[in-house]
């Protein structure tokens, strides 16, 4: 059985903008650097947090990326996202936006409009998903997957729903495209119910507990806005809600095993291919997009 490496608890959350209350996960302390998640390099959680109404949306201004993935998973609250490549929408409560920044792009990313007049609760992940060297330079894209659209895989006996936003599921694939072997997926467990996955011993594993809280393998709790860091000694494990319905993000991938060369928004294999970036960024090679 692939068992417990740690638990992690959320560090003290601080502000990306002035509209992402996030704690940290990757790359952060404990041993969540760039390589132990590699794919995963980034996951910034904002655990529920209710912001009051505002006039003007709070948010993220234009702000470039390159060589990577942002992947954004809405549970609470709607954001609005424009890219200098055309993409945008709205991400709504249940819904996933996988942006491929690759060559480079500018974007902004703020609370939808009605959604910050009104206030509420707020609630997302933010997760960048490395490139493997060969597609670090390839073409911008931009996937909207509406909850509708996220295949969805119904447990036995009423345990509860796999929601797979990439990867698959017992067979069963799921709805984005990815450049690199990645398996997401939302797991809903109604109370007491479990599930079990599979996913090759090598691929980095992780889960982050979003609603309720969880047993793995029938082990010690794991309360809310907690992540843990599975070991790669196995490939099957399973996790159980424990007193109430839970909500887990369960994230595997096969490692790039690729140097990693990393400076704010960007995430190449070089310094070379860094300062090239931080180069063709000051030069507008990045498109366009008002603030
Ligand atoms: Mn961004």
């Amino acid at each position: 059985m692939r068992t417990v490496e740690i638990i992690v608890p959320p560090r003290e959350p601080h502000f990306v903008g002035d509209g992402f209350r996030v704690h940290n996960f990757i790359p952060g302390g404990y041993r969540l650097d760039m390589k132990r998640m590699d794919p995963f390099i980034m996951l910034d959680y904002n655990s529920r947090h209710y912001f009051p109404p505002s006039e003007k949306p709070r948010g993220v201004g234009v702000h470039p990326h390159r060589g990577f993935e942002t992947v954004t998973v809405a549970y609470k609250g709607r954001v609005a996202h424009y890219d200098s490549s055309g993409g945008g929408g709205v991400i709504d409560e249940g819904d996933v936006q996988w942006m491929t920044a690759a060559s480079g792009i500018l974007h902004k990313e703020y609370h939808e409009e009605s959604f910050s007049k009104e206030g509420g609760d707020f609630q997302m992940i933010q997760l960048w998903v490395n490139l493997p060297a060969k597609y670090k330079m390839s073409e911008p894209k931009y996937q909207a997957i509406s909850n509708g659209e996220i295949t969805k895989y119904a447990l036995p006996d009423g345990a509860g729903t796999i929601e797979i936003i990439a990867g698959e599921y017992r067979g069963v694939k799921g709805t984005a495209s990815t450049f690199s072997p990645v398996h997401m997926m939302n797991a809903k467990l109604e109370k007491g119910g479990s599930a079990e996955f599979s996913f090759p011993a090598h691929f980095n594993t992780g889960l982050l507990v979003v609603e309720g809280s969880i047993k793995v393998n029938g082990g010690e709790e794991v309360p809310t806005d907690h992540f843990v860091l599975l070991e790669n000694n196995d490939t099957d494990f399973s996790i159980q809600a424990v007193g109430e319905n839970a909500l887990v993000m369960v994230l595997s991938g096969d490692p790039l095993n690729e140097p990693i060369a990393a400076h704010g928004p960007f995430v190449m294999n070089s310094r070379e291919e860094i300062i090239e970036a931080i180069e063709d960024f000051n030069t507008g090679k990045f498109g366009h997009l008002e603030d």
